[in-house]
């Protein structure tokens, strides 16, 4: 059987975006290989209206568990459980952190192969195929498998696509016995990340912040140079200040985070790594401040300020205020 499984996160009463996205693109590939595309939704007190919308996005069934909602190991029982028995051979991914956790243990549970960081997924011979950038997107590596297979999205790379009219799935409860290491972990506090919600991909301007910032705090510097520009400016980051917690990861830059192109891309302490420069190249203007004129990101940008941001930045901010007289 070629059905594909589906894991759609949830939060506060809604779907994750990009679970959707993963939940059309199964849809959409489950008919082309024959089979049928289903959700699983895992959490205390899922309602049917919430889990059966998922049918809106292509899925004709949502298997529906009581489980501990954004923990790894609950998730990989329940998907472990429903695909060994229903026998699925795919399972796919919207992308994020907690996405590639399930499906590393999702493919260590059921000896499956697994791509992570997936671009696109093809039809090859009745079978899927996920195609994966790799050596800092220059090249792609496309992966098929012996047996099970488990794909999981780069963020952002699969798009929701809403049925019209709308065809709700149907629910089915399943019990799933959870492993004892499963219930090791607690969720404390789940909650939105500061600026989770910012739409730095439909921005106009971006101001993004790196290393150079010198810590979390620094990125006041950016907020502020944000809001004297307004209108459609968001603040945006690199990998190596959203790992070091500085800043949300939804606004990521780069190779594992968002590709953006702006009309303008300012750039305050970022080196201008390869992997930071495959997200934000196709920006309109680039502007770049940085205090090595040697940096890399000055071989790319139309205008490069080598000096220190602090103190180009808030005058920077004070120019556009006064430019436009505020
Ligand atoms: C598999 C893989 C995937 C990756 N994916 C991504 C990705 O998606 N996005 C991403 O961004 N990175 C990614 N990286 C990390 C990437 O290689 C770089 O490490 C990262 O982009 C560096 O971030 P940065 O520019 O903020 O920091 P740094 O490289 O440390 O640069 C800081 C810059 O700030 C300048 N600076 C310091 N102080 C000041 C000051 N006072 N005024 C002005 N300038 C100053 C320095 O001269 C330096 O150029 C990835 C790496 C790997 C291996």
């Amino acid at each position: 059987m070629s059905d594909i499984l589906v894991y759609a996160l949830h939060y506060e009463g809604a779907i994750n975006k990009n679970s959707l996205g993963a939940v059309s693109e199964a849809a959409s590939l489950a008919s082309q290989i024959g089979g049928e595309a289903h959700a699983v939704v895992v959490g205390e007190g899922v309602s049917d209206d919430l889990a059966a919308s998922l049918g809106n996005y292509g899925v004709t069934k949502v298997f529906r568990a009581e489980a501990p909602e954004g923990l790894a190991q609950p998730v990989v029982d329940v998907m472990a459980k429903i695909m060994s028995e229903q026998g699925h051979q795919y399972a796919i991914f919207g992308g994020g952190l907690l996405g590639f956790e399930i499906g590393a243990g999702l493919a260590a549970r059921l000896g499956a192969g697994v791509t992570m960081e997936v671009t696109q997924v093809n039809v090859v011979d009745g079978k899927l195929a996920a195609e994966r950038p790799i050596l800092g997107d220059s090249s792609i590596s496309t992966s098929t498998y012996k047996d099970k297979g488990i794909i999981i999205g780069r963020l952002n790379a699969f798009e929701a696509k809403e049925n019209d009219p709308p065809t709700p799935a149907t629910v089915e409860d399943v019990q799933v016995e959870l492993s004892p290491f499963s219930t090791k972990a607690k969720m404390v506090q789940r909650g939105e990340q500061r600026g989770a919600d910012v739409d730095i991909e439909g921005a106009d301007i971006l101001v993004a912040g790196g290393r150079g910032l010198g810590k979390a705090e620094g990125f006041e510097l950016c907020d502020e140079l944000a809001k004297a520009f307004g209108g459609n400016t968001a603040v945006a980051a690199t990998r190596a200040v959203v790992d070091a917690g500085w800043y949300p990861y939804a606004a990521q830059i780069g190779q594992t985070g968002k590709t953006v192109a702006p009309k303008l891309y300012l750039a305050a302490g970022i080196s201008g790594a390869i992997q930071h420069k495959v997200g934000m190249q196709s920006s309109e203007n680039i502007v770049a401040i940085n205090k090595d004129a040697n940096a890399p990101i000055f071989e790319f940008s139309d205008l490069g300020i080598v000096g220190d941001l602090n103190k180009i930045l808030p005058k920077l901010t004070e120019a556009i205020k006064a430019k436009k007289g505020g």
